[in-house]
Protein backbone atom coordinates (compact mmCIF):
# COMPACT_ATOMS: atom_id res chain seq x y z
CA UNK A 1 0.00 0.00 0.00
CA UNK A 2 2.59 2.44 1.10
CA UNK A 3 4.56 1.49 -1.93
CA UNK A 4 1.60 2.36 -3.72
CA UNK A 5 1.23 5.38 -2.78
CA UNK A 6 5.05 6.39 -3.12
CA UNK A 7 4.52 5.05 -7.37
CA UNK A 8 1.38 7.19 -7.55
CA UNK A 9 3.29 10.20 -6.40
CA UNK A 10 5.74 10.63 -8.69
CA UNK A 11 4.51 12.56 -11.76
CA UNK A 12 4.02 10.67 -14.75
CA UNK A 13 5.61 12.69 -18.01
CA UNK A 14 3.75 10.39 -20.31
CA UNK A 15 0.65 11.39 -18.83
CA UNK A 16 1.14 15.46 -18.95
CA UNK A 17 1.24 15.10 -15.12
CA UNK A 18 2.17 18.70 -13.92
CA UNK A 19 0.30 19.60 -10.85
CA UNK A 20 -1.16 22.83 -10.16
CA UNK A 21 0.36 24.29 -6.62
CA UNK A 22 -0.23 27.50 -6.47
CA UNK A 23 -3.65 27.68 -4.30
CA UNK A 24 -4.20 31.20 -5.25
CA UNK A 25 -3.83 30.12 -9.13
CA UNK A 26 -6.69 27.46 -8.41
CA UNK A 27 -9.09 29.69 -6.48
CA UNK A 28 -8.63 31.81 -10.04
CA UNK A 29 -9.73 28.98 -12.21
CA UNK A 30 -12.68 27.96 -10.06
CA UNK A 31 -13.66 32.15 -10.38
CA UNK A 32 -13.40 31.87 -13.81
CA UNK A 33 -15.78 29.13 -14.08
CA UNK A 34 -18.25 30.57 -12.06
CA UNK A 35 -19.80 27.61 -10.41
CA UNK A 36 -23.14 27.92 -8.79
CA UNK A 37 -24.86 25.35 -6.28
CA UNK A 38 -26.41 23.50 -8.70
CA UNK A 39 -24.10 23.20 -11.01
CA UNK A 40 -22.86 19.41 -12.73
CA UNK A 41 -19.21 20.20 -13.33
CA UNK A 42 -16.85 17.62 -15.06
CA UNK A 43 -13.19 17.60 -14.60
CA UNK A 44 -10.75 16.09 -16.97
CA UNK A 45 -7.72 14.74 -15.28
CA UNK A 46 -8.39 15.99 -11.35
CA UNK A 47 -4.73 15.17 -10.40
CA UNK A 48 -4.44 15.43 -7.00
CA UNK A 49 -7.16 16.88 -6.80
CA UNK A 50 -6.01 20.83 -6.08
CA UNK A 51 -9.56 21.67 -8.09
CA UNK A 52 -11.34 19.56 -7.59
CA UNK A 53 -12.18 19.06 -3.84
CA UNK A 54 -12.84 23.18 -3.88
CA UNK A 55 -15.21 22.66 -6.43
CA UNK A 56 -17.16 19.89 -5.08
CA UNK A 57 -17.89 22.53 -2.21
CA UNK A 58 -19.16 24.65 -3.99
CA UNK A 59 -21.31 22.52 -6.93
CA UNK A 60 -24.09 21.03 -6.78
CA UNK A 61 -21.99 17.49 -8.66
CA UNK A 62 -18.98 17.05 -9.46
CA UNK A 63 -17.48 14.21 -12.15
CA UNK A 64 -13.86 13.78 -12.39
CA UNK A 65 -12.35 11.75 -14.89
CA UNK A 66 -8.80 10.61 -14.27
CA UNK A 67 -6.81 7.70 -16.64
CA UNK A 68 -4.50 7.30 -13.62
CA UNK A 69 -4.79 4.82 -11.62
CA UNK A 70 -2.49 5.78 -8.77
CA UNK A 71 -3.96 8.99 -8.54
CA UNK A 72 -7.54 7.56 -8.73
CA UNK A 73 -6.55 5.53 -5.59
CA UNK A 74 -5.66 8.65 -4.00
CA UNK A 75 -8.47 10.80 -4.60
CA UNK A 76 -10.93 8.38 -3.78
CA UNK A 77 -9.48 8.46 -0.43
CA UNK A 78 -11.29 11.89 -0.14
CA UNK A 79 -14.21 11.17 -1.67
CA UNK A 80 -16.52 10.22 1.78
CA UNK A 81 -16.19 13.81 2.70
CA UNK A 82 -18.04 14.97 -0.61
CA UNK A 83 -20.54 12.90 -1.27
CA UNK A 84 -21.43 14.81 -4.49
CA UNK A 85 -18.29 13.75 -6.13
CA UNK A 86 -17.47 11.11 -8.37
CA UNK A 87 -14.03 10.10 -8.98
CA UNK A 88 -14.01 7.81 -12.33
CA UNK A 89 -11.34 6.27 -13.92
CA UNK A 90 -11.34 6.53 -17.81
CA UNK A 91 -9.52 8.06 -20.39
CA UNK A 92 -11.53 11.39 -21.17
CA UNK A 93 -10.83 10.74 -24.95
CA UNK A 94 -13.17 7.44 -24.70
CA UNK A 95 -15.51 8.58 -22.03
CA UNK A 96 -19.44 8.87 -23.26
CA UNK A 97 -20.34 12.44 -22.21
CA UNK A 98 -23.55 11.96 -23.93
CA UNK A 99 -24.37 9.43 -20.93
CA UNK A 100 -24.56 12.69 -17.97
CA UNK A 101 -27.74 13.15 -19.60
CA UNK A 102 -27.47 17.03 -18.00
CA UNK A 103 -25.89 20.11 -19.15
CA UNK A 104 -22.46 19.94 -17.69
CA UNK A 105 -19.71 22.98 -17.00
CA UNK A 106 -16.38 21.61 -17.91
CA UNK A 107 -13.34 22.64 -16.01
CA UNK A 108 -9.80 20.96 -16.90
CA UNK A 109 -6.10 21.63 -16.59
CA UNK A 110 -5.64 19.56 -19.58
CA UNK A 111 -2.95 17.15 -20.05
CA UNK A 112 -0.63 19.36 -22.84
CA UNK A 113 -0.46 15.92 -25.33
CA UNK A 114 -4.13 15.31 -26.33
CA UNK A 115 -5.29 19.45 -25.64
CA UNK A 116 -6.56 19.57 -29.23
CA UNK A 117 -8.10 16.46 -29.30
CA UNK A 118 -10.06 16.79 -26.08
CA UNK A 119 -11.08 20.16 -27.14
CA UNK A 120 -12.12 18.95 -30.45
CA UNK A 121 -14.38 16.21 -28.63
CA UNK A 122 -15.82 18.64 -25.95
CA UNK A 123 -16.57 20.73 -29.20
CA UNK A 124 -19.20 17.83 -30.35
CA UNK A 125 -20.67 18.26 -27.41
CA UNK A 126 -21.10 21.99 -27.16
CA UNK A 127 -25.40 21.63 -26.90
CA UNK A 128 -24.59 19.87 -23.81
CA UNK A 129 -22.01 22.22 -22.54
CA UNK A 130 -22.71 25.67 -20.40
CA UNK A 131 -19.14 26.63 -20.84
CA UNK A 132 -15.69 25.11 -20.28
CA UNK A 133 -12.81 26.51 -18.23
CA UNK A 134 -9.60 24.97 -19.60
CA UNK A 135 -5.75 25.45 -18.93
CA UNK A 136 -3.84 24.83 -22.06
CA UNK A 137 -0.21 25.61 -23.50
CA UNK A 138 0.11 29.64 -24.40
CA UNK A 139 0.62 28.95 -27.88
CA UNK A 140 -2.26 26.77 -28.34
CA UNK A 141 -4.86 29.44 -26.38
CA UNK A 142 -3.73 32.00 -28.62
CA UNK A 143 -4.33 29.82 -31.79
CA UNK A 144 -7.91 29.35 -30.24
CA UNK A 145 -8.52 33.21 -30.61
CA UNK A 146 -6.79 34.08 -32.98
CA UNK A 147 -8.43 36.75 -35.71
CA UNK A 148 -7.76 36.31 -39.50
CA UNK A 149 -4.34 38.14 -40.71
CA UNK A 150 -2.26 36.66 -37.41
CA UNK A 151 -0.05 34.28 -37.82
CA UNK A 152 -2.21 32.02 -35.50
CA UNK A 153 -4.64 31.78 -37.39
CA UNK A 154 -6.02 28.95 -38.79
CA UNK A 155 -8.19 25.57 -38.56
CA UNK A 156 -8.20 25.49 -34.52
CA UNK A 157 -9.08 29.29 -34.38
CA UNK A 158 -11.86 28.53 -37.00
CA UNK A 159 -12.86 25.59 -35.42
CA UNK A 160 -13.39 26.68 -31.86
CA UNK A 161 -14.98 30.22 -32.89
CA UNK A 162 -17.17 28.38 -35.81
CA UNK A 163 -19.10 26.73 -32.62
CA UNK A 164 -18.37 29.02 -29.45
CA UNK A 165 -16.50 32.23 -28.18
CA UNK A 166 -13.37 31.71 -26.86
CA UNK A 167 -11.78 34.20 -24.34
CA UNK A 168 -8.44 34.77 -22.62
CA UNK A 169 -8.95 34.38 -18.64
CA UNK A 170 -5.46 34.55 -17.95
CA UNK A 171 -1.55 33.37 -18.02
CA UNK A 172 0.12 31.16 -15.56
CA UNK A 173 3.86 30.91 -15.11
CA UNK A 174 5.38 27.32 -15.12
CA UNK A 175 6.62 28.07 -11.84
CA UNK A 176 2.92 27.51 -10.45
CA UNK A 177 3.50 23.90 -11.43
CA UNK A 178 5.09 20.78 -10.52
CA UNK A 179 7.46 19.34 -12.32
CA UNK A 180 7.68 22.94 -13.69
CA UNK A 181 6.42 22.69 -17.71
CA UNK A 182 8.86 23.83 -20.13
CA UNK A 183 5.96 26.51 -21.39
CA UNK A 184 3.82 28.89 -20.26
CA UNK A 185 0.01 28.21 -19.99
CA UNK A 186 -3.27 29.92 -20.61
CA UNK A 187 -6.32 29.94 -19.07
CA UNK A 188 -9.67 30.26 -21.23
CA UNK A 189 -12.65 30.36 -20.78
CA UNK A 190 -14.80 28.85 -23.70
CA UNK A 191 -19.27 29.61 -24.48
CA UNK A 192 -20.53 27.58 -26.50
CA UNK A 193 -22.81 29.93 -29.62
CA UNK A 194 -26.42 28.92 -29.64
CA UNK A 195 -25.89 28.29 -33.09
CA UNK A 196 -22.87 28.06 -35.63
CA UNK A 197 -20.98 31.57 -35.76
CA UNK A 198 -21.55 31.55 -39.78
CA UNK A 199 -24.50 29.61 -41.54
CA UNK A 200 -23.04 27.26 -44.08
CA UNK A 201 -25.05 24.94 -47.05
CA UNK A 202 -23.10 22.71 -46.27
CA UNK A 203 -20.80 22.40 -43.22
CA UNK A 204 -18.79 19.12 -44.58
CA UNK A 205 -17.82 20.92 -47.33
CA UNK A 206 -17.18 24.16 -45.40
CA UNK A 207 -14.99 22.31 -43.09
CA UNK A 208 -13.02 19.97 -46.18
CA UNK A 209 -12.57 23.28 -48.22
CA UNK A 210 -10.94 24.88 -44.80
CA UNK A 211 -8.54 22.01 -43.92
CA UNK A 212 -7.39 21.93 -47.74
CA UNK A 213 -6.56 25.94 -47.83
CA UNK A 214 -4.78 25.62 -44.70
CA UNK A 215 -2.57 22.34 -45.67
CA UNK A 216 -1.18 24.78 -48.09
CA UNK A 217 -1.28 28.74 -46.10
CA UNK A 218 1.69 29.79 -47.71
CA UNK A 219 0.28 29.21 -50.86
CA UNK A 220 -2.42 32.17 -52.55
CA UNK A 221 -6.36 31.09 -52.26
CA UNK A 222 -6.47 30.50 -55.68
CA UNK A 223 -3.11 28.36 -55.48
CA UNK A 224 -4.42 26.16 -52.20
CA UNK A 225 -8.03 25.79 -53.37
CA UNK A 226 -6.85 24.51 -56.53
CA UNK A 227 -5.74 21.38 -54.51
CA UNK A 228 -8.87 20.44 -54.40
CA UNK A 229 -9.13 19.52 -57.68
CA UNK A 230 -12.01 22.41 -58.63
CA UNK A 231 -10.09 23.98 -61.92
CA UNK A 232 -8.55 27.72 -61.42
CA UNK A 233 -10.73 29.07 -64.02
CA UNK A 234 -14.11 28.07 -61.91
CA UNK A 235 -12.13 29.17 -58.96
CA UNK A 236 -11.79 32.72 -60.09
CA UNK A 237 -15.82 32.46 -60.89
CA UNK A 238 -16.43 31.22 -57.68
CA UNK A 239 -13.99 33.51 -55.74
CA UNK A 240 -15.05 36.83 -58.19
CA UNK A 241 -19.02 36.11 -57.16
CA UNK A 242 -18.02 35.56 -53.47
CA UNK A 243 -15.89 39.02 -53.50
CA UNK A 244 -13.06 37.28 -52.53
CA UNK A 245 -9.44 38.56 -53.94
CA UNK A 246 -7.80 35.69 -55.36
CA UNK A 247 -4.46 36.68 -54.57
CA UNK A 248 -4.59 36.74 -50.74
CA UNK A 249 -3.58 33.16 -48.18
CA UNK A 250 -6.05 31.26 -46.40
CA UNK A 251 -4.52 33.26 -42.75
CA UNK A 252 -6.26 36.72 -44.61
CA UNK A 253 -10.19 34.71 -45.31
CA UNK A 254 -12.76 35.28 -42.57
CA UNK A 255 -15.15 33.21 -41.26
CA UNK A 256 -17.70 34.40 -42.85
CA UNK A 257 -15.71 34.39 -46.07
CA UNK A 258 -15.02 30.59 -46.07
CA UNK A 259 -19.24 29.91 -45.35
CA UNK A 260 -19.39 32.44 -48.99
CA UNK A 261 -16.64 30.51 -50.76
CA UNK A 262 -18.52 27.43 -50.25
CA UNK A 263 -21.98 28.63 -50.90
CA UNK A 264 -20.04 29.45 -54.25
CA UNK A 265 -18.34 26.45 -54.32
CA UNK A 266 -21.79 25.06 -53.72
CA UNK A 267 -23.59 26.74 -56.78
CA UNK A 268 -20.93 26.05 -59.30
CA UNK A 269 -19.81 22.35 -58.63
CA UNK A 270 -22.26 19.78 -59.53
CA UNK A 271 -21.05 17.13 -57.62
CA UNK A 272 -19.51 18.77 -54.42
CA UNK A 273 -19.55 15.34 -52.90
CA UNK A 274 -16.12 14.53 -54.68
CA UNK A 275 -14.56 17.50 -52.72
CA UNK A 276 -15.70 16.77 -49.36
CA UNK A 277 -15.54 12.66 -49.39
CA UNK A 278 -17.13 13.01 -45.66
CA UNK A 279 -13.91 14.46 -44.42
CA UNK A 280 -14.14 16.19 -41.27
CA UNK A 281 -12.15 19.20 -39.98
CA UNK A 282 -9.85 16.62 -37.40
CA UNK A 283 -9.97 14.26 -39.50
N1 LIG B 1 -5.87 19.05 -12.39
C1 LIG B 1 -4.60 18.71 -11.78
C2 LIG B 1 -3.87 19.96 -11.39
O1 LIG B 1 -4.30 21.05 -11.82
O2 LIG B 1 -2.90 19.87 -10.64
C3 LIG B 1 -3.73 17.86 -12.74
C4 LIG B 1 -3.42 18.47 -14.08
S1 LIG B 1 -2.26 17.57 -15.05
C5 LIG B 1 -1.71 18.82 -16.17
C6 LIG B 1 -3.23 16.57 -16.14
C7 LIG B 1 -3.96 15.41 -15.51
O3 LIG B 1 -4.66 14.71 -16.54
C8 LIG B 1 -3.08 14.37 -14.84
O4 LIG B 1 -3.61 14.03 -13.59
C9 LIG B 1 -3.13 13.15 -15.79
O5 LIG B 1 -2.95 11.91 -15.14
C10 LIG B 1 -4.53 13.30 -16.37
N2 LIG B 1 -4.69 12.68 -17.69
C11 LIG B 1 -3.79 12.53 -18.67
N3 LIG B 1 -4.33 11.95 -19.73
C12 LIG B 1 -5.63 11.74 -19.45
C13 LIG B 1 -6.73 11.17 -20.15
N4 LIG B 1 -6.59 10.69 -21.40
N5 LIG B 1 -7.94 11.10 -19.54
C14 LIG B 1 -8.10 11.57 -18.28
N6 LIG B 1 -7.10 12.12 -17.56
C15 LIG B 1 -5.88 12.21 -18.13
Amino acid sequence: MHEKSERAQRPKKSLGQHFLKDKNIASMIIETAEIKKDDVIVEIGPGKGILTFLMAELAGEVIAIEIDQGLVEELREHTSSYPNLTIVEADALRFPFERIGTKFKVVANLPYYISTQILFRLMELSKQLVSMTIMLQKEVAARIVASPNSKDYGILSIAVQFYAIPTIAFDIPPAAFYPAPEVDSTVLKIIPRERPAVSVRNENLFWAIIKSAFSHRRKTLLNSLSMTGIKKDVLERILGKAEIDPSVRPENVSMEEWGRIVDQIMEHIEDSKKITKGLKFWD
